[in-house]
């Protein structure tokens, strides 16, 4: 492998599952076995806002009693030692890649452990319920919500995120399956803007083809090997 200087990496489900944590299934459409359109849409909200906010208090403490694995410990360490540009954007709502060391980290969908009020658009770091409607730390409403990308919703930074593709000279993707937009296009962007191409995942997916490379196997020991790879060179 030649040496990288400026490096995007997408990461998904796949590399949270190893730590036991489960997210939205695009296959049966089914995340911890309620349909998506009830748990993870603005009306599915709006029908039944205690189902959701439920639902989402076990997945807060569903990431809480999670630990990150050697995937996301691998990424943490490529972030303390790789010199070059790098920018992690996960479609996972976990904080397991900062827990694992990474800090060059975006949260496209959003994060578990973040609560955003309706009311004055502030966030807050939020480990509790907001199932019990608790005030907003900053202006004092009952209007927090969980700081969650719903389908129908605009993905965060996706200008950051473009612009990180556009400069890219090696674009990674890991444990995604490849179906849900936009991240399933960011391969084809960077591509096109002349960056290498690999793919680390379970088996292929849906946009294999559209990769340098693809190589498969658990996230917990492809990431350590490539990186590996990548701060030898
Ligand atoms: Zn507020």
């Amino acid at each position: 492998m030649r040496a990288f200087r400026n490096i995007v990496i997408l990461t998904g489900a796949g590399i949270s599952a190893e730590s036991g944590l489960r997210t939205f299934r695009a296959e049966d459409g089914l995340w911890e076995d309620h349909p998506v359109e009830e748990v993870a849409t603005p009306e599915g909200f709006a029908r039944d806002p205690a189902l959701v906010q439920r639902f989402y208090d076990e997945r807060r403490a569903q990431i809480r009693a999670a630990s990150p694995n050697p995937a996301h410990e691998a990424l943490g360490r490529l972030d303390r030692e790789f010199a070059g540009q790098l920018l992690i954007v996960t479609q996972n709502i976990d904080d397991l890649h900062e827990r694992g060391g990474a800090r060059r980290v975006l949260h496209m969908h959003g994060e578990g452990l973040s609560a955003w009020c309706r009311a004055c658009d502030a966030r807050h770091r939020w480990e509790g319920t907001l199932g019990d409607g608790p005030a907003c730390p900053a202006c004092g409403e009952a209007a927090m919500r969980p700081d969650i990308v719903w389908f129908g919703e605009m993905p965060y930074e996706m200008d950051r995120i473009f612009d990180a593709l556009a400069s890219a000279d090696l674009f990674v993707s890991i444990g995604t399956s490849g179906a849900v937009y936009p991240a399933a296009g960011f391969v084809q962007q960077a591509s096109a803007n002349g960056a290498r191409t690999l793919e680390l995942n379970l088996e292929e997916s849906l946009g294999s083809r559209n990769f340098d490379e693809t190589r498969l196997g658990a996230a917990s020991e492809l990431v350590p090997a490539w990186v590996d790879e990548v701060l030898r060179d």
